[in-house]
C-alpha cells in the first residue's frame, strides 16, 4: 500500500492520519527525518507556520524535505504546511522550503474573522468540498507552473505545482476525505511511473 506520512513536530497530526487512513492510504506520524526515507508522500499540517519553520530546522528537515521533493514525491501542505511550502512570503518573512512557487499572505481571512467554514469548488473534485479556515492564509501571487483549484472571494485557497499540493483551509477537519483522496492519487501516480521504470 501507499505510505503517507504527516510531518509530526507541531499541528494538527492525528487528524490528517485519520483522513488519509479513511482515503484508503497508509499513514504515519513522521517525528525524524530519517523515516521520509519509507514514504511516498508526506503532509505538512496546520499549526503555526514559523514554530513549525523552527522544528524544521532545528531536527534537519529543511534539506530532507527537498530531497524528497526532487526526488519527484508528493508535498501537500495545509494552512500553515501552506505558508511552509511557499517560495515567498508576503511582508519578507524567510520563506521554509521554498519548494512552491507561491506568495503567500499570512493571517490573511483571520484579519475579518478567526475562523469559518464555506463550501468550496475545488477543480478536480465534483461536488463542492466543505472547508474550515482557521486563521487561514491566502495564495496572492502563483507563478506560471502552478494551477490554481480553487478560488474564496477572489483569493487564490487551493493549488497544485506538479507533485506539489497546498490548500489554505483544513480538509483534515471535516469527515469529506476526498482532498486526501486527491492527494492519495498523486501518490499513487508517482510511485506507478516508478515500478514501470
Ligand atoms: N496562522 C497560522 C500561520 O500563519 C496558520 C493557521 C493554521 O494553520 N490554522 O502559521
Amino acid at each position: 500500500a501507499l505510505k503517507i506520512g504527516v510531518l509530526a513536530l507541531q499541528g494538527a497530526v492525528a487528524e490528517h492520519i485519520r483522513s488519509l487512513r479513511s482515503a484508503g492510504a497508509e499513514a504515519v506520524p513522521v517525528k525524524r527525518p530519517e523515516e521520509l526515507e519509507a514514504l511516498d508522500g508526506l503532509v505538512v499540517p496546520g499549526g503555526e507556520s514559523t514554530t513549525i519553520g523552527k522544528l524544521m530546522r532545528k531536527y534537519g528537515f529543511i534539506e530532507a524535505i527537498r530531497q524528497f521533493h526532487a526526488e519527484g514525491k508528493p508535498l501537500f501542505g495545509t494552512c500553515a504546511g501552506l505558508i511552509v511550502l511557499a517560495k515567498e512570503i508576503e511582508g519578507g518573512e524567510e520563506s521554509h522550503l521554498g519548494l512552491m512557487d507561491m506568495t503567500v499572505v499570512r493571517n490573511a481571512f483571520g484579519r475579518q474573522r478567526e475562523s469559518f467554514e464555506t463550501e468550496l469548488d475545488i477543480k478536480g473534485i465534483d461536488e463542492p468540498v466543505r472547508a474550515v479556515f482557521i486563521r487561514a492564509p491566502l495564495i496572492g501571487r502563483v507563478g506560471p507552473g502552478v494551477d490554481v483549484l480553487s478560488v474564496y472571494k477572489d483569493e487564490i485557497v487551493a493549488a497544485r505545482e506538479g507533485s506539489l499540493l497546498a490548500a489554505s483551509f483544513h480538509p483534515e477537519l471535516t469527515d469529506d476525505y476526498r482532498l486526501h483522496a486527491y492527494f492519495a492519487e498523486m501518490v499513487r501516480e508517482v510511485s506507478e511511473a516508478k515500478t514501470q521504470a
